[in-house]
Order: structure tokens, then C-alpha cells, then sequence
């Protein structure tokens, strides 16, 4: 595997002021004075997690990879009662869940549901050898026991929810399907943040999966795009690799992913020869061919 280690920190995290916790697997910064990115920069998925601190409740965005204690960090940065959503229920963004059952909020759909009942291997499919720096493990890691354990959600959200963190601090529940049937993104009306979960990010974005639908991923975008306008949104946040992805990406990906559809795009073949990977200038679609129909 090329050296993605190497290419670290990135760039885009250098304007970000960084907030020293007890937790060394994570990095923590300030994206806002109430916005805290909480990443995992030393696995090659570079997940990052969120902390949103209302006036009266916190809203934590996905729990992290369950390799570090994301619930030390998030006590921490607030003591406020807490609230936890996934952006979609993938093993990397759903690790920490077990540890906020009575906080768990999501949606009520059958592809959460199974991950919650036999996801949950497939943590070890993250273990392979140069997909992570083993010396930054916490120091109570298992690395040969490492699964995701189960978790109950305990209060159903539906598409246009509001979550209210206090005075005047609402997030809006977006329905973005497409990446997986349960992928949500949220909008941050007071700072002007569009969450998107794994719908966009600087980097190969996976559409492979028998879960993905490309229709509702392109669908989605197109929701997400209207959104952007509407909202005057400053950045959109991803939940890989970079925090702060400016919103003309997301217009690009959607031009980009209609051109790939008409077979406007020359594919190339991913390593494993498996799957088609369509490059463009800082992100790729990495998409199985049976979807394209043609
Ligand atoms: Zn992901």
C-alpha cells in the first residue's frame, strides 16, 4: 500500500486550532469555537468524528472506529447531556456506539437494523498490515479481538428533525441514502455547516457496496446541492480525511458523477481489479459496474 501515513497532516488542517485531550489515538480541533473535529489520523480510513456544544446538549456526530475511547474525549470538551447520531451505520463511523446507548438517536430502517445485529466483523478487515500505525494503538488495544460490538438505538429520527441543542442552536435532519440506505447529513444552520457524512470527501468515494443505490447517491447529491443555496452553507464537513471541503466540490461531484452515468468517463480499474475508479481533480468515485447499467 502506498505510503498514506506520509502524506500526513494535511494541509487543510493546519488553519484549525488543535485541543490537546488525554486520548493521543485522536487529533482534536476547534472548526468553530462550538465545532470540534475529532479525527483518527493514524489509521489509513482517517475517519473523523464531530462534537457540536449547544447551550443546553451536545450532539456527537458517529463514535469513531472503536479502536480509542471516543466517550473520554467527548467528556472532555462538554458536560452537557449528550446526544449521538451516526451519518450512516458503517463499521468505521459506529465503533464508540455501544458506549452512548442511552443517547443513541437514529433512523428506523432495516440496514441499521442488520449492521446492529451481525455487522460486525468487519473491524477486522481494518487490521490488515500498513493500515495503521500500530504505535499510536491505545495502550489497551487488542488488535486480534478488535470487533464492533452491538448497539440499540433508543430513539427513532425521520428525514426534516430538528435536533435542539438550545437557544436557537437546531440541526436539521437531511435524508442523503445513495452511499448506504441509512446515510443522513446534517445542516448546522447557525454556522453555516453541511455535515455529509460519507456522501462527499476529498478522496476515493466508495460506491460499491451491495448497499449502495446510485440512483439515491446521485439523488442525494442533487438535495444536498439545493441545500448548499439555500442555507449559504460555508463548508461542507465529510467524515474522512479532511473537515473543511469548500462547497464547490459537492457541485463538482454531482457534474462529475452525471457525466460518469452517461459514460462520458474513461474508468480504470481498481488494484483488485474489481470495481471501476473514475478519477477526477481531488476525488474519485469508485463505483462496482453493474450499477452503471451499461
Ligand atoms: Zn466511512
Amino acid at each position: 500500500m502506498s505510503s498514506w501515513f506520509d502524506k500526513l497532516p494535511r494541509t487543510q488542517y493546519s488553519s484549525l486550532q488543535r485541543i490537546t485531550t488525554s486520548q493521543s489515538w485522536f487529533q482534536v480541533y476547534a472548526l468553530r469555537p462550538s465545532v470540534f473535529v475529532i479525527y483518527e489520523p493514524y489509521h489509513c480510513e482517517e475517519v473523523i468524528s464531530y462534537l457540536i456544544v449547544g447551550s443546553e446538549k451536545s450532539l456527537l456526530i458517529d463514535t469513531g472506529m472503536g479502536i480509542g475511547n471516543i466517550e473520554i474525549v467527548i467528556n472532555e470538551l462538554s458536560s452537557l447531556p449528550l446526544i449521538v447520531i451516526n451519518t450512516h451505520t458503517h463499521h468505521d463511523h459506529i465503533g464508540d456506539n455501544w458506549r452512548f446507548e442511552q443517547s443513541l438517536i437514529g433512523l428506523q430502517c432495516e440496514f441499521s437494523k442488520k449492521n446492529d445485529a451481525d455487522l460486525i466483523n468487519e473491524a477486522q478487515n481494518e487490521m490488515e498490515n500498513d493500515m495503521f500505525r500500530e504505535e499510536y494503538f491505545p495502550k489497551d488495544f487488542d488488535q486480534k479481538s478488535y470487533r464492533i460490538k452491538q448497539f440499540q438505538i433508543t430513539k427513532y429520527i425521520s428525514d426534516g428533525d430538528t435536533i435542539d441543542l438550545g437557544n436557537e442552536r437546531k440541526i436539521i435532519v437531511i435524508f442523503t441514502p445513495g452511499h448506504t440506505p441509512d446515510s443522513i447529513s446534517l445542516l448546522d444552520i447557525q454556522e453555516r455547516l453541511l455535515f455529509v457524512g460519507d456522501q462527499f470527501y476529498l478522496g476515493p468515494i466508495f460506491l460499491y457496496r451491495p448497499e449502495t443505490n446510485l440512483k439515491d447517491y446521485i439523488e442525494s447529491l442533487e438535495k444536498l446541492v439545493c441545500v448548499m443555496k439555500n442555507h449559504k452553507i460555508d463548508l461542507i464537513v465529510p467524515s474522512h480525511n479532511t473537515p473543511n471541503v469548500d462547497p464547490h466540490f459537492v457541485v463538482m461531484a454531482l457534474d462529475a458523477i452525471r457525466k460518469v452515468v452517461a459514460g462520458n468517463v474513461i474508468a480504470k480499474k481498481t488494484d483488485d481489479d474489481l470495481y471501476n475508479k473514475y478519477d477526477f481533480d481531488d476525488f474519485s468515485f469508485v463505483i462496482d459496474s453493474k450499477f452503471l447499467n451499461k
